[in-house]
C-alpha cells in the first residue's frame, strides 16, 4: 500500500516531515540553474549568495590546511583556533567580552539555527518571527515542535517589527524572538534605539532572543550594525547571536557558521553536533581562522560593490511606476512590493489571465523574461518578491530591464 507521498507504507513519512517545505530559495536557484544548463539565457537573482570567488588567502591556508593533514574529525564545537578567533573578532567589534567556550562552530549558520532552536524549543512553545523572515527560519522552528508565530510588518515602517506589537503577540507560551538585521530579505538594518525597544520588551517577557548577525558587516551608507546583546546590561544571558563567514567571506560552499551565547546553552548545542555532524569540516574550519585572523581589506571591497549595486537596484526599482520598496542599509537584497501589477492582473482577468500571486509572478517572470527572483510568499509576505544583487552590475542591469519591461 502507498503513502500520499507515494512510499510504502514501512516508509510512510514522520508526522515532521509532513508539513516541510524546501527551502524556496535554494528550489529557485536550482530551477535558474536547470535552464541555463539547456541553453537558456537566464539571469539568476534568486539566490542570495555573493558573486565573488572566496578570497585567495583564504584558499591557500585551506590547501595549507590540506598538505598539513588536517583533514581527520576536530572537537565537535570547533578547533580551538577557530572558537578564539570567532570570540576575538566578535569581542573587538562589540566591546563584549565573549570567550571561546560560548562559541559553538557548525556546518553553517542554518545548521547553526537548527542547533539552537533543538536546545531551546519544546513541543508547543512559540517563537515570533516579523514577517517578512528568511525562507528557513519557520521550518526550523517547525522541525523542533515549536509554532512560529509569524507577525505582519509593513513597508510604511520599513518592514521593521514595532514594540507595540511584539507585546501584543505574546501569550503565556511564547519562548524566543528572532530577529535578523541587517534582514534577509529586505535589506533593512534596525538601529540601536528600535532594537532597545524590542529588547526591553524581550527582557519584560522574559524571552530568548535569537538574534541572526549574519549580514552584521554588510551595511551601507557608513552604517553601523548593532549587535543585539550590546544594548542592555544583562542581554547576553538571554540572546544567542548566530553568524558566520558565507556572505562576509564569500564562503557560502564552506558551510561554517555559529552561535555566541552563554556556555551552559554553548556546552549543550556542543553534545547536540558531538551527536548530529560530529564537527564542521575540517579544512573549513582552518579556512575560517584565515578569513577572520587575515587581512579584512577584502570585506571592506565587495562591501563597497554591494553598495553601488544597490544603488543601481533602487535607481531602477523605483523609477518603474508602482514599484516600492524600504531603506536598503544592509545585505544583498531588495524586497519590493508588486500589488500594484497583481492587482492589475486580476482586474484584466478573464481575456489573459496574469499572474495573482508572488509565486504565479516569479514562474512568470522567469518563463516569459527569463529572470529568477524569489516570491515573498516564501518569506511570508504575499504580494512582494526579492531580487538578490549579490550579481555583477551587468547582470543586474539586464535582469531590471527585462523587469521593468514585464511589468509595463
Ligand atoms: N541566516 C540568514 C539570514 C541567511 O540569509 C542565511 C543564508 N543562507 C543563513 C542564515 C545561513 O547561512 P549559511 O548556512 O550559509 O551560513
Ligand atoms: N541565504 C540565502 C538566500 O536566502 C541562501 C539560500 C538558503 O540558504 O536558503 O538566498
Amino acid at each position: 500500500m502507498e503513502s500520499p507521498h507515494g512510499l510504502q507504507a514501512s516508509l510512510h513519512l514522520a508526522r515532521r516531515m509532513a508539513s516541510l517545505e524546501p527551502s524556496a530559495t535554494l528550489a529557485m536557484a536550482a530551477k535558474a540553474s536547470l535552464m541555463a544548463a539547456s541553453g537558456i539565457p537566464v539571469i539568476d537573482l534568486s539566490v542570495g549568495e555573493p558573486d565573488f570567488p572566496t578570497p585567495g588567502h583564504i584558499c591557500q591556508a585551506a590547501e595549507a590546511a590540506i598538505r598539513a593533514g588536517k583533514t581527520k574529525y576536530t572537537p565537535a564545537a570547533g578547533i580551538p583556533e577557530l572558537r578564539k578567533a570567532v570570540a576575538a573578532d566578535y569581542s573587538r567589534r562589540t566591546g563584549l567580552t565573549v570567550t571561546p567556550a560560548q562559541v559553538v562552530v557548525s556546518c553553517g549558520a542554518k545548521h547553526a539555527l537548527h542547533n539552537v532552536c533543538v536546545s531551546l524549543l519544546d513541543e508547543g512553545d512559540e517563537v515570533i518571527v516579523p514577517a517578512p523572515y528568511w525562507v528557513s527560519y519557520a521550518e526550523l522552528i517547525k522541525l523542533s515542535g515549536a509554532i512560529p508565530v509569524l507577525l505582519e510588518t509593513r513597508i510604511e515602517d520599513d518592514f521593521k517589527l514595532r514594540p507595540e506589537a511584539l507585546r501584543a503577540a505574546l501569550t503565556p507560551r511564547t519562548r524566543m524572538l528572532l530577529l535578523c538585521s541587517p534582514s534577509n530579505p529586505t535589506g533593512v538594518v534596525y538601529s540601536g534605539d528600535e532594537l532597545r525597544a524590542l529588547a526591553d520588551c524581550a527582557i519584560e517577557a522574559n524571552l530568548a532572543v535569537v538574534a541572526d548577525e549574519i549580514y552584521d558587516q554588510l551595511v551601507f551608507d557608513g552604517r553601523q550594525a548593532v549587535s543585539f546583546p550590546t544594548l542592555r546590561p544583562g542581554l547576553e544571558e538571554r540572546t544567542v547571536v548566530v553568524a558566520g563567514v558565507s556572505k562576509t567571506y564569500s564562503m557560502t560552499g564552506w558551510r561554517i557558521g555559529w552561535t555566541i551565547s552563554p556556555e551552559p546553552l554553548a556546552k549543550a548545542m556542543g553534545n547536540l553536533q558531538s551527536q548530529e555532524t560530529s564537527n564542521p569540516c575540517s579544512v573549513s574550519q582552518h579556512a575560517a581562522v584565515a578569513a577572520l585572523t587575515g587581512p579584512q581589506e577584502c570585506v571592506a571591497e565587495m562591501c563597497r560593490a554591494f553598495q553601488s549595486r544597490r544603488d543601481l537596484v533602487v535607481r531602477k526599482l523605483t523609477a518603474i511606476p508602482g514599484v516600492r520598496l524600504p531603506q536598503i542599509g544592509g545585505a544583498f537584497y531588495a524586497f519590493f512590493d508588486i500589488r500594484q501589477a497583481l492587482a492589475r492582473s486580476a482586474a484584466g482577468g478573464g481575456t489573459v489571465l496574469g499572474p495573482t500571486t508572488s509565486a504565479q509572478w516569479c514562474e512568470a517572470l522567469l518563463e516569459r523574461e527569463h529572470v529568477a527572483l524569489v516570491a515573498g510568499s516564501a518569506f511570508g509576505t504575499e504580494g512582494h518578491v526579492r531580487m538578490s544583487f549579490a550579481a555583477a552590475e551587468d547582470k543586474l542591469t539586464e535582469g531590471l530591464a527585462r523587469i521593468a519591461r514585464f511589468l509595463a
